[in-house]
């Protein structure tokens, strides 16, 4: 008699198990890489070696990643567009100079398309994309989108002239010169307050990107969109990047987000 209500139990999580299992598969995430600099100079986490750049973005090629843009991120989340089997955003934030001489020609071998979120204010800077640079990458594949005008912490300021130069001005500047419109954001060091959204939102962005470790899912609110960071470790950098597309709500728990 007391078996009974043991095996009844078993059965119960078994079947709760399957059923989270499958909810979970059903349900598509999609890593969005965040890169910074890309070199074998600066010894820095946010700086990835140009081999183990080319090495990840192997990875994602010949397991049949498809690299999607932007436009196709947000189209799946808010119009529940559809995506290939096995999607991936790759993102650089800052806009360096080494996107250009190290990150470009491997994005170029394996023919995978990422976006650089530009600082307007940086531009043509020594370590900084030049225009002529961002020019030629934009007719191969590679997208530009704002990161504010010089890098501040959008939460500390205040609604009015400040967050308009910053998210307004900026992305201003950056669609005269691009011939299109900037429809994207990402956060400088993840920061934002339901103030930034909303002047966000009204400067005409369609959404914006935190640095939150997470993947992106349909259920997800288009202004605080989650990434997955990927930094220089002092080794198994090739394993955290595995683990960090994988496993990244796992990840989230055992490391915090980046600067
Ligand atoms: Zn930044």
């Amino acid at each position: 008699m007391k078996k009974r209500p043991m095996v009844f139990t078993l059965f119960a999580c078994f079947c709760f198990i399957v059923f989270a299992v499958l909810h979970f598969l059903n349900q598509k995430e999609i890593p969005v890489l965040g890169y910074h600099r890309i070199n074998n100079v600066d010894h820095l986490p946010l700086t990835l070696s140009t081999e183990e750049f080319d090495a990840q973005m192997q990875y994602l090629q010949t397991n049949g990643y498809s690299a999607i843009t932007l436009d196709e991120l947000v189209s799946y989340i808010r119009d529940k567009k559809d995506l290939p089997y096995k999607s991936v955003v790759i993102t650089f934030d800052d806009g360096y100079e080494d996107n250009y001489i190290n990150a470009y020609p491997i994005l170029e071998k394996y023919h995978l398309d990422a976006t650089v979120f530009l600082i307007s204010d940086y531009i043509n800077r020594p370590k900084y994309l030049t225009w002529n640079e961002i020019y030629e990458m934009q007719k191969n594949h590679i997208h530009f989108e704002g990161h504010t005008f010089n890098h501040p912490h959008l939460d500390k300021l205040a609604a009015g002239p400040a967050l308009k130069q910053q998210l307004s001005d900026s992305k201003t500047d950056l669609e005269s010169h691009l011939g299109h419109k900037v429809k994207y954001l990402a956060y400088p060091y993840g920061d934002y307050n339901e103030t930034v959204i909303a002047a966000a939102k009204s400067y005409g962005y369609k959404a914006a990107f935190t640095v939150h470790l997470g993947d992106d899912s349909a259920q997800d609110d288009l202004f605080t969109l989650n990434r997955v960071p990927i930094f220089q470790t002092y080794q198994h950098t090739f394993l955290h990047f595995w683990l960090n597309i994988h496993f990244p709500y796992i990840m989230n728990m055992l490391q915090k987000g980046f600067p």
